[in-house]
C-alpha cells in the first residue's frame, strides 16, 4: 500500500472520531436516564425526542451532498454553443414563476480538482473532496458536507438534539437539588445524575445558540459560507443576495408543506429542486449571475 493512501485511510478513520465521541454521550446518557435513574412517568417523552434526534442526525450524516452534473454541465455547453439558451432561460424563467433577474458576471466560477462548472452557491469541500451544491459547512459531528441535500436535517438535528437536553434537565434538576441537599440514597447512581445534569446543560447552551444562528441564517437565505463573505454580484458583494423574502426563504429549506416539517425527509417538491437546479445550472453556464426580487418586472419586458 502506498504511503499516501495509507495517509488518507488513516485521516478518513480519524473524521469518525467526533461522530463515536457524540454516539457514546448519547449512549451514556441513555444508560444514565433510563437505567440509572428511571423515572417511568418520563420515558415516553424522553423516547420521542431521543428518536426524533437520532434518525435526523443519522439522516444528516448518510445524505450525500449534491455536487454539480458533469453530464448537464457538458449539455449546456453544447447548448450555449447553439445560442439557443438566452431563449432557453426566459422560458424557464418564464415557467418557473421566478422572482429572479440575471445580471452580467465578471467570470464563470470553474472547480480544477471536479472539472465542472459551479452554479451560484456551490463551493468545493477539500474534506469531501468534491464541489457541494448550496454549501453551508462542512461539519466534523457528523462528518459530511452541510449543503443542499441534507441542510433541512441538520437544522432538525439541531433542534432535537437542543430538545433532548432540554427533556433531560428539566427532568433530572429535582434529583440535581437532592443531590446538593443529600437527600439522594447513597448510591453510585447519584453521580451519574448529578453529570447527567451537567452535560445537558453544558450541550443544551451550546445548541441552542447554534440552533438560533442557523435559524437566522435561514430566514436571510443565507449560507454559513454568505454570512462571512457576501456573494458578488455585478454590483458588488450583496449578502441578501439570495433573499426571497422570509416565508419563501424558509419554504426554501423546509418545503411547502407545513406538515412536514418537523420530520427529517426531503420534503422540497421534486419539481421546485429540478426547475431550481437546472436554472442555477444554465445561469451560471450563460455567465449571468442569479440574483433577486425586483425582477418579474424586468422579465415581462423582456418576455413582452
Ligand atoms: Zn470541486
Ligand atoms: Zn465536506
Amino acid at each position: 500500500m502506498a504511503p499516501s493512501h495509507a495517509l488518507r485511510c488513516c485521516k478518513r478513520a480519524l473524521n469518525w472520531v467526533p461522530v463515536l465521541f457524540i454516539n457514546l454521550v448519547v449512549a451514556w446518557s441513555y444508560y444514565a436516564y433510563v437505567v440509572e435513574l428511571c423515572v417511568f412517568s418520563y420515558l415516553v417523552i424522553f423516547h420521542i425526542f431521543l428518536a426524533m434526534f437520532i434518525w435526523s442526525y443519522w439522516k444528516t450524516i448518510w445524505s450525500k451532498p449534491a455536487s454539480p452534473s458533469t453530464a448537464v454541465s457538458k449539455c449546456s455547453l453544447f447548448l450555449m454553443k447553439k445560442k439557443k439558451l438566452k431563449q432557453n432561460v426566459f422560458r424557464l424563467v418564464q415557467f418557473n414563476e421566478s422572482i429572479y433577474i440575471l445580471q452580467p458576471q465578471t467570470a464563470i466560477r470553474y472547480c480544477d480538482f471536479c472539472q465542472v462548472i459551479k452554479p451560484d452557491r456551490c463551493h468545493h469541500c477539500s474534506s469531501c473532496e468534491k464541489c457541494v451544491l448550496k454549501m453551508d459547512h462542512h461539519c466534523p459531528w457528523v462528518n459530511n458536507c452541510v449543503g443542499f441535500s441534507n441542510y433541512k436535517f441538520f437544522i432538525l438535528f439541531l433542534a432535537y438534539a437542543t430538545l433532548y437536553c432540554a427533556v433531560i434537565c428539566a427532568t433530572v434538576v429535582q434529583y440535581f437539588i437532592k443531590f446538593w441537599t443529600k437527600q439522594l440514597p447513597d448510591t453510585h447512581a447519584k453521580f451519574h445524575i448529578l453529570f447527567l445534569f451537567f452535560v445537558a446543560a453544558l450541550f443544551f447552551i451550546s445548541i441552542v445558540s447554534l440552533y438560533s444562528y442557523h435559524m437566522w441564517l435561514v430566514g436571510k437565505n443565507r449560507t454559513t459560507i454568505e454570512a462571512f463573505r457576501g456573494p458578488v454580484f455585478a454590483n458588488g458583494p450583496d449578502k441578501n443576495g439570495f433573499s426571497l423574502g422570509f416565508k419563501r426563504n424558509i419554504a426554501d429549506v423546509f418545503g411547502e408543506e407545513a406538515k412536514y416539517w418537523i420530520f427529517p425527509v426531503f420534503s422540497r417538491s421534486v419539481y421546485q429542486c429540478y426547475t431550481m437546479a437546472k436554472k442555477l445550472l444554465v445561469l451560471s453556464h450563460l455567465g449571468l449571475n442569479v440574483v433577486l426580487p425586483r425582477l418579474l418586472k424586468v422579465y415581462s419586458n423582456i418576455l413582452n
